[in-house]
């Protein structure tokens, strides 16, 4: 889900204040109102400051500069050095709950944030209580309500999973370097786990969704069946390549997506055919080091373009 981004910035009196290099971290709270515009009126009209509104997919930005103090201490001398967001609750009783929606979009924010430097917390992760702060910890006892208050773990670590940087499988020129290099690191059951030199990370059925069309990834190597792949005598030397599969889906295959081999196309899942050159990768020894062999997977539908596979650390 990407959430809508609004501008609707606030008179605040806070605004053109204290102006901070970055925020250390995210001050979050509940707003006591039926709409974000009834939100952005109650704000306003008491003067005070915060970065951003939320309700469910709707994202309002109400700070022009963000690097500028907000109010979250209940005075407007404080500089807590946060960026204030107002999920606004869906009932407007105790524990003022709020949508899914919101707090994923809040997440999501909170990740974008991070992603462009405007937000850093210490060693690039949030902490609950302490860069994920709830009002409450400052003052204002009841903010946020009690359901986003007893959530906050939780949602701390979905914004720290979003952040997980997610290198995305591609097509590309072989030139050599180790994000094209993969070895098969072979299991009893006679699957394999198909690890990049460079990373040391395994391909990845993103959510084990075995969709048409899923986005593979890498990922931390972790065990999971969706890191499990089938393959049929990798050696080098098949002209005509071989199909990886993951084990949890026989049917489908690793494809160079529309099997247009522009250098940078993505390889996703796609349901197996006969004669899906896409579908087809040749494999040829690159390396042997520290025992393991190292190959470059290309693409039998562009093998005399000579693209490979490769894990896109751009993406
Ligand atoms: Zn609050």
């Amino acid at each position: 889900m990407a959430y809508k981004l609004a501008q609707k910035h606030l008179p605040s009196r806070c605004y053109g204040g204290v102006i901070s290099s970055t925020k250390r971290g995210m001050g979050m709270h509940h707003a006591y109102a039926t709409s974000l515009q009834a939100c952005y009126n109650a704000l306003s009209s008491r003067g005070l400051s915060t970065g951003f509104a939320i309700q469910d997919d709707t994202v309002w930005q109400l700070m022009p500069d963000l690097r500028c103090q907000e109010w979250a201490t209940g005075s407007t001398d404080g500089n807590n050095n946060l960026i204030s967001v107002e999920i606004i609750n869906t009932s407007l009783k105790s524990p003022y709950p709020v949508s899914d929606l919101s707090i994923q979009a809040y997440c999501e924010l909170v990740a974008d944030l991070t992603r462009q430097g405007i937000v850093k917390p210490s060693g690039g992760k949030f902490v609950w209580r302490k860069t994920n702060v709830p009002h409450r910890d400052l003052s204002a006892t009841a903010c946020p309500g009690d359901y986003l208050f007893s959530r906050g773990e939780q949602i701390t670590e979905k914004i720290n999973k979003l952040l997980v940087p997610q290198t995305k499988l591609t097509v590309y020129d072989y030139w050599g370097g180790h994000n094209q290099q993969w070895a098969f690191v072979e299991s009893k059951d006679g699957s394999a786990v198909v690890v990049n030199r460079k990373s040391g990370k395994a391909i990845d059925v993103p959510a084990a969704n075995y969709s048409p069309g899923t986005q593979l990834l890498t990922y931390e190597r972790n065990g999971g069946s969706n890191q499990s792949f089938a393959y049929k005598d990798i050696k080098p030397g098949i002209e005509a390549g071989v199909r990886i599969t993951p084990v949890g889906a026989s049917k489908m295959a690793l494809a160079v997506s529309g099997a247009t081999y522009e250098a940078g196309t993505p390889v996703i899942l796609w349901d197996t055919y006969a004669g899906a050159a896409e579908q087809m990768f040749t494999p040829v020894i690159a390396a042997v080091s520290k025992g393991v062999t190292y190959y470059v997977l290309y693409s039998y539908g562009a093998l005399k373009a000579g693209k490979a596979l490769c894990l896109d650390e751009a993406a």
